[in-house]
C-alpha cells in the first residue's frame, strides 16, 4: 500500500495542529500507525490522497447511514448554499425538520437544534437540572456524551461517588456533581439513589452502548432506568447521538419500546454536517430560553446547510422503509462471520457491531477493557492493507450503511475468515 502523501501531509499536520489531528482517535494512536489522508468518497468507498481505495466502515463516526456523497443529500445541499450560508434567523426548513423529528420520535416534543452532539448533551443536563432545581447527574462508566467538562468522567469498579475527570484541564469540582454506575450493572444505580435522595437531576445512558465498543443493555436494564427514575423525580436522559435513526427511524426509544424524558441527537441527524439537538417533554424544554432561565445559545445553531443535510437524510430514511432491514441483514451476515472466529467475541445490535478480542461476554466497561488492543491493532492493520477501512481502536464501532453492496460484504467477510488470530495462529503451531 502506498502511503506517499499521507505521510508528507501528516508530517505537515504535525507541526500545525496538536497531533496532526482535529479529533484524536483519528490519529491512529490505538494502532500504532500513522492516519492516512481522505481525499474523497463515494457510496461505501472511501478514496485517500494516495489514491487507495477502501471500504468503509467508519463512515465519519456513524452519521453516514446512506454512505458517503449521496445524491439527494448533496444536490440539495448545494442548492441550499446558493441561498447564503447562514442568517442567524429562523427560517422555514428549521420547523421542517423538527417537525420530522418529532414525529419520529414521540418522547421529544419539543426541540432545539445546535452544532454538535457535545453540544447537545450539555444542553440536555442543563435543562434538567434547570427543572429540576437539583444538581447531581448519574452517568454510566465506559459511556462518551462528548467532551464538556462535568461528563468527561473515567471509569473505576463499582460504587463511586468521588468521580474522577479522565481528562487534565478540568477542575476537581466540576465532577463533584457527577455520579458513576456500572452500565448494566441495576445495583450501584440503587445505591446512587439511595445516597443521593432527591439529588439527581438526570440519569443519562447511551441505551445502547456504542463508545466502549457495542454493549447491549441486558434485558430490563432500561426499562429499570425507566422506573427508578420515574420513581425519584429524576429526569431520563437518552443519549441517542449514535443509536438515533439508526437502531430505527425512531432510534433506541422505538426500538425498546421506551419513553424517556430527554433525547439528545447528533450524527446521522445531520446526514454528514455539523448538527445536533436536544428535546424531550414540553415541560422541560420551556425551561431553555427564550421562554425560560436554562440559558442556551449559539451563532450557527440550525444553519440553514446542516438543516437542509439533515432534511434529505431523514427524508430518505422515512420514505425508504426497508433501509433498516437491509442494514440490519448486512450486519447480520458480517456477525455471522466474526462468530466463526476462535479468541473473538462479538456483540451486535442493529447495524452496530463490535468484535471484540476477548474471549469472555462483553457486558461493561470493565469486560470491554479486557479486550487484547494489541491483537485489534494487528488485525486494523491487516484489514486496512487489504482495502477495509475500520475503525483505529478496539473501543469504537463498525457502522454499516445502505451503500455497502453485497460485494462488499463478501469482501470483508472474506477477509475476516482469513485474518488468523492469534489464537488461531497459536492451535495451527500445536497441530
Ligand atoms: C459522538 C457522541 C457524542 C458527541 O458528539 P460530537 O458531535 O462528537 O460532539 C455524544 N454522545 C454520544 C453517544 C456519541 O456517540
Amino acid at each position: 500500500m502506498k502511503t506517499e502523501m499521507s505521510e508528507r501531509l501528516y508530517k505537515k499536520a504535525l507541526n500545525l495542529m496538536p497531533g496532526g489531528v482535529n479529533s484524536p482517535v483519528r490519529a491512529f494512536n490505538a494502532v500504532g500507525k500513522k492516519p492516512l489522508f481522505i481525499k474523497n468518497a463515494n457510496g461505501s468507498k472511501i478514496y485517500d490522497e494516495d489514491g487507495n481505495e477502501f471500504i468503509d466502515y467508519v463512515l465519519s463516526w456513524g452519521p453516514l447511514i446512506l454512505g458517503h456523497a449521496k445524491k439527494e443529500v448533496i444536490e440539495a445541499v448545494k442548492k441550499a448554499c446558493e441561498y447564503g450560508l447562514s442568517y442567524g434567523a429562523p427560517t422555514k426548513k428549521e420547523t421542517e425538520l423538527a417537525e420530522i423529528i418529532t414525529s419520529a420520535m414521540p418522547a421529544i416534543e419539543t426541540i432545539r437544534l445546535v452544532s454538535s452532539g457535545t453540544e447537545a448533551v450539555m444542553s440536555a443536563v442543563r435543562a434538567a437540572r434547570g427543572y429540576t432545581n437539583r444538581d447531581m447527574v448519574l452517568k454510566f462508566t465506559g459511556c462518551y456524551h462528548g467532551h464538556s467538562d462535568g461528563l468527561l468522567v473515567k471509569s473505576g469498579s463499582g460504587l463511586i461517588t468521588n468521580a474522577v475527570a479522565s481528562s487534565a484541564g478540568v477542575p476537581k469540582g466540576y465532577t463533584d456533581y457527577t455520579l458513576l454506575a456500572d452500565y448494566n450493572d441495576k445495583k450501584t444505580v440503587e445505591e446512587l439513589f439511595n445516597t443521593y435522595k432527591n439529588k439527581i437531576a438526570c440519569v443519562i445512558v447511551e441505551p445502547v452502548a456504542a463508545n466502549m465498543g457495542v454493549v447491549p443493555p441486558k434485558n430490563g436494564f432500561i426499562e429499570f432506568l425507566r422506573e427508578i427514575t420515574k420513581n425519584n423525580g429524576t429526569v431520563l436522559i437518552f443519549d441517542e447521538v449514535i443509536t438515533g435513526f439508526r437502531l430505527s427511524l425512531g432510534g433506541a426509544c422505538e426500538y425498546f419500546g421506551i419513553k424517556p424524558d430527554m433525547v439528545t441527537l447528533g450524527k446521522i441527524v445531520g446526514g454528514g454536517m455539523p448538527l445536533g439537538a436536544y428535546g424531550g417533554k414540553k415541560e422541560i424544554m420551556d425551561m431553555v430560553s427564550p421562554l425560560g432561565n436554562v440559558y442556551q445559545a449559539g451563532t450557527l445553531s440550525g444553519n440553514p446547510i446542516a438543516v437542509t443535510a439533515g432534511i434529505e437524510t431523514l427524508k430518505i430514511l422515512i420514505n425508504d422503509n426497508n433501509i433498516y432491514k437491509r442494514i440490519n441483514q448486512k450486519a447480520e451476515k458480517i456477525e455471522n462471520a466474526f462468530k466463526q472466529k476462535k479468541g473473538l467475541t462479538v456483540n451486535r445490535v442493529g447495524s452496530l457491531i463490535s468484535a471484540f478480542f476477548n474471549s469472555d461476554y462483553v457486558t461493561d466497561y470493565n469486560s470491554a477493557i479486557q479486550s487484547n488492543t494489541k491483537e485489534y491493532a494487528e488485525y486494523f492493520g491487516y484489514m486496512l492493507e487489504n482495502g477495509i477501512y475500520i475503525a483505529p481502536s478496539q473501543f469504537e464501532a463498525m457502522f454499516i450503511s445502505d451503500a455497502h453492496t453485497d460485494d462488499d460484504i463478501k469482501k470483508t467477510i472474506n477477509f475476516i475468515k482469513s485474518y488468523s488470530s492469534f489464537l488461531e495462529r497459536k492451535e495451527a503451531k500445536e497441530l
